[in-house]
């Protein structure tokens, strides 16, 4: 006997039919003699539904308004599956975030889970019940609830599974694994059988969706065996071959393994590009700028300071689109005047496609395969950034598509492993 999570998402939860097969999926496991405890996300839709109500009605909602609307959808669709269980012949009960309960800060609209009292949950397993724990959610230190940021049932299952210290967490979900890059973009992308939990969290980081990066910041942390796997595989498949299908994320570095030198592309629409003309440079400037946007609470991504002529420069960085309009306000009304910069400008229609590979450690040239690719295609680079395992260019969002089909191919991706 085991205990193990499922993670169901939206698609897979998205109507009756869909939890109806949900519960026949998870009744099988109970029925092979595993311990359950599940985690959906709301119905497809539903989550946005909500949030654009909240928006007809201001532009400026109150995040802790937004979170009490945005947490109903996985109440819903929670109370629907223990329904669905119980109609089953499977004993189940649901319970909202707050009353299991599972703490976080009080970062409204992105919260960060501190902490979850198990003891309600063993309970129930301990009394042969399946326990449904709504995604997304959890009550902040003042007992208001709290959201964990879109696509936070990842990471809902996640630090469950790390709590309960269940022996797997299981991600079910529209495709069938972690591909080389999203299956949606590039029809030739492969799924991976294993994906080391290095790339997956660069991945993750770099705008590949199919896991919320604080998941797998979790399964990091607490070593959560973490698997990624179809819900739209019949329900009746054998188990053991289940078990074994989709992709797992490995903590271990198989040195007789073929590595692929660049495992994965990564692309992020999310971020806008904002450029300081005509700063003195001097020291300081940096902390000057980009401490103003950091004090109003917006991350900055790549950052780019350029050569000095005349003793000025340029600086440019990028931050989340939805910071974009804040962030141009908060420059001209601050910065440019105490710095004398010429002008602000930006762009908000920029992404930013990364390579992502262990190999990259030990391998020289693979940057510059990227680049040539891009200029190949006519891909003009505004940015680049790397790290140890990972290259990212910024460059126009039109070109996006065409810039990871590139380097996909460019990098033999497209090919089928022998
Ligand atoms: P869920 O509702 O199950 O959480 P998401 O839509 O959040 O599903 O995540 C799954 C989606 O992630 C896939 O449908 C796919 O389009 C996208 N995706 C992006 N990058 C990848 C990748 N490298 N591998 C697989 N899927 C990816
Ligand atoms: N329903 C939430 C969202 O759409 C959380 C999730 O699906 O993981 O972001
Ligand atoms: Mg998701």
């Amino acid at each position: 006997m085991a205990l193990i999570v499922h993670k169901y998402g939206g698609t897979s939860m998205g109507s009756t039919e869909r939890i109806r097969n949900v519960a026949k999926r998870v009744a099988k496991w109970v029925r092979a003699g595993h311990q359950l405890v599940v985690v959906p996300s709301a119905m497809s839709g539903e989550t946005n539904r909500l949030l654009g109500l909240a928006k007809e009605l201001s532009a400026t909602p109150s995040p802790r308004e937004l979170d009490a609307i945005a947490a109903t959808g996985e109440q819903v669709s929670s109370g629907l599956l223990a329904i669905a269980l119980q109609a089953e012949g499977i004993d189940s009960v649901s319970y909202a975030g707050w009353q299991v309960a599972i703490k976080t800060d009080s970062a409204f609209t992105k919260a960060r889970i501190e902490s979850i009292d198990d003891a309600r949950v063993r309970a129930d397993l301990a009394a042969g019940k399946v326990v449904v724990i709504t995604g997304f959610q959890g009550v902040s230190p003042e007992g208001h609830i709290s959201t964990l940021g879109r696509g936070g049932s990842d990471t809902s299952a996640v630090a469950v599974a790390a709590a309960l210290k269940a022996d797997e967490c299981l991600i079910y979900t529209d495709v069938d694994g972690v591909y080389t890059t999203d299956p949606r973009v590039v029809p030739e992308a492969r799924r991976l059988n294993t994906v080391s939990f290095e790339e997956m969290l660069e991945m993750a980081s770099l705008g590949s969706k199919v896991l919320q990066i604080r998941s797998v910041e979790f399964a990091g942390k607490y070593r959560v065996p973490l698997r990624v796997l179809s819900s739209f595989t019949p329900w009746d498949i054998d188990l053991e071959e289940e078990a074994k299908s989709g992709t797992l994320i490995s903590f271990e570095e198989d040195e007789n393994m073929e590595q692929a030198v660049v495992s994965g592309i990564a692309f992020n629409r999310d971020e806008a590009k904002i450029t300081v003309v005509g700063v003195p440079d001097t020291p300081g400037i940096a902390y000057q700028i980009l401490g103003k946007v950091a004090e109003a609470n917006i991350d900055i991504d790549v950052i780019i300071q350029n050569v000095s002529r005349e003793g000025k420069t340029d600086f440019s960085f990028t931050v989340h689109r939805n910071d974009y309009a804040k962030t141009i306000e908060l420059l001209k009304a601050q910065v440019q005047p105490a710095l004398g910069a010429a002008d602000i400008i930006g762009d908000p229609k920029i992404c930013k496609v990364s390579i992502v590979g262990i190999g990259m450690r030990s391998h020289v040239g693979i940057a510059s395969t990227m680049f040539k690719s891009l200029a190949d295609e006519g891909i003009n680079i505004q940015m680049i950034t790397t790290s140890e395992i990972k290259t990212s260019v910024v460059i126009d969002e039109k070109y996006m598509e065409l810039a990871v089909r590139a380097l996909h191919k460019a990098f033999g991706l497209d090919e089928a492993k022998a």
